[in-house]
């Protein structure tokens, strides 16, 4: 089964870091799904999980040996509203692995019963978001972006009340670490010096070994999250909750709540219920990006210097470079969209372009997009004169690079995916589990596995929603 690391571990930090405390039991586990191949990649036997005492572990019924639990205590900014104590209010971390030939990795239970941190949640999780961070993380690691991934999800056998009674749910989440922006901010505002030096110096050692100050580590930390965000942008990904306590050092992409995949491209898409004026909307993503990386920037700023005004002034810098790392990314990933094998700063515009054009019609994102390498982009305008115009153009620019048909079709096949995880097909999945049916769930995972490459079978899943399939709203729903 499990075995944990002994040392380098988050419940070796000082107490203020957490309160050790245990996942609550739940009265009849079961599983819903293992991943096998996540599994065996951490060097554990999926057969191990799916037996009965590997699902009353995932369920949080026993505790593997050498379990070290602990609920991580952090604060955050959560819509630009500064909250000074959040805290892993339904989550536990059993420990961590360390695999051999990979990173080390922490093994968290989310919805494993109530914390100091809860407030007035009851610590559970109801199978629909489970089942939501489940696919789509699972998805964006198969899209190759860095993400927190899905080891298992059980059922508890008990409900949970939201507006109605809902079957309850354990996610077993793996991640290179779960420190946070929020993190850092917490023992900032305590102005607790000692614990911000001995959580860098822990993240330091988990993420960032070359780097040899705390400044450094801050560059590292911005050119990781402008290579993500920009990323995500690529793939027509919506995070939704950028809170600083949702935004990670390690930059991995974590807490999958009203996320979305857009359907028609909207710069200013927005599908989460509580964002009510588009903070974190799709166009959104990169400044609100900068914006939370200046609140760990001006957290760690005693460790920077100890001369305030010198602390300011090279943390603004190291900031002031996320911009250009995002823009050169952007075009980069999206130049790799439309065939380029190397994009330069002027063919944004030439993206741009064809972006706005998209926008206008509602174009569907994914599927435009992929429609270029197969000559049928044309098809995705309702006013294929649109389209017309800047075909043109394309066609120049990738002359002009002279790589050949065959090359420039690769590219594009590999930039653009043609199975993403609509919303319309994860609630499908939602739905059919709460009525006990997990086939479209198991089916949608499996597909997701081979984003660029779909099995003939699946490609229903390729196709964007109908008016009436389609799902405008996302909720935190947890
Ligand atoms: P999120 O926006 O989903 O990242 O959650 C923000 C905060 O609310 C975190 O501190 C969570 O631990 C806490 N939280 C969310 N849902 C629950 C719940 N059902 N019970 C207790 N705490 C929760
Ligand atoms: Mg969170």
């Amino acid at each position: 089964m499990f075995h944990f690391a002994t040392s380098a571990t988050y419940a070796t930090l000082p107490d203020r870091f957490f309160t050790k405390i245990g996942p609550t039991p739940v009265r009849a586990p079961s599983l819903i799904a293992v991943n096998d191949d996540l599994a065996r990649d951490l060097g554990l036997n999926p057969d191990d999980l799916t037996s009965p005492e590997g699902v009353a572990i995932l369920a949080g019924n026993a505790l593997p040996q050498g379990a070290t639990p602990l609920a991580a205590v952090y604060a955050g900014h959560q819509f630009g509203g500064w909250n000074p104590r959040l805290g892993d209010g339904r989550a536990v971390l059993l420990g961590e692995l360390t695999p051999e030939g990979g990173p080390q990795v922490d093994i968290q239970l989310k919805g494993a019963g109530r914390t100091p941190y809860s407030r007035g949640g009851d610590g559970r999780a109801w199978v629909g978001p489970v089942i939501r961070e489940y696919l789509l993380s699972e998805a964006m690691h198969a899209l190759g972006v860095p993400t927190t991934r899905a080891l298992a999800a059980v059922l508890t056998g008990e409900d949970v009340y939201r507006e109605t009674r809902l079957p309850g749910a354990v996610l077993t989440r793996v991640a290179r670490s779960h420190i946070r922006i929020g993190t850092f901010q917490y023992f900032a505002s305590q102005r607790d010096i000692d614990a911000l030096r001995t959580l860098y110096e822990f993240t330091r050692a988990r993420h960032y070994l070359d780097a040899e100050t705390p400044l450094q580590m801050l560059e590292q930390v911005i050119t990781a999250q402008a290579e993500l965000v920009a990323h995500w942008m690529s793939l027509g990904f919506i995070h939704g909750v950028m809170n600083t306590d949702n935004m990670t050092l390690s930059g991995e992409t974590i807490d999958y709540g009203p996320c979305a995949f857009m359907d028609a491209y909207h710069p200013a898409k927005v599908f989460s219920s509580i964002d009510r004026h588009g903070r974190y909307a799709y166009n959104q993503q990169a400044d609100i990006a900068v914006w939370n990386l200046a609140q760990l920037a001006s957290a760690i700023l005693p460790l920077i210097d100890t001369n305030e005004a010198q602390a300011v002034e090279v943390a603004s810098a190291a900031l002031n470079d996320f911009a250009p790392q995002f823009q050169a990314a952007w075009t980069r990933r999206f130049g790799r969209k439309i065939g380029l094998k190397n994009a330069t700063p002027e063919d944004a515009q030439l993206i741009q372009d064809l972006l706005n054009r998209m926008g206008s019609l509602g174009a569907d994102f994914t599927n435009t997009f992929r429609a270029l390498a197969d000559g049928t982009a044309r098809d995705a305008f309702s006013d294929p004169a649109a389209y017309d115009q800047w075909h043109d153009a394309w066609r120049a620019r990738l002359a002009a690079e002279g790589t050949d048909a065959a090359t420039q079709t690769a590219i594009m096949r590999a930039a653009n995916p043609a199975i993403i995880p609509r919303n319309h097909r994860v609630e499908e999945a939602i739905t059919a589990a709460v009525a006990g049916d997990y086939a479209p769930f198991h089916r949608l995972h499996s597909a997701l596995k081979s984003p660029y490459e779909p099995a003939p079978d699946m490609g229903d899943l390729t196709m964007a929603p109908t008016a009436d399939q389609e799902v405008r709203q996302t909720f935190c729903g947890t």
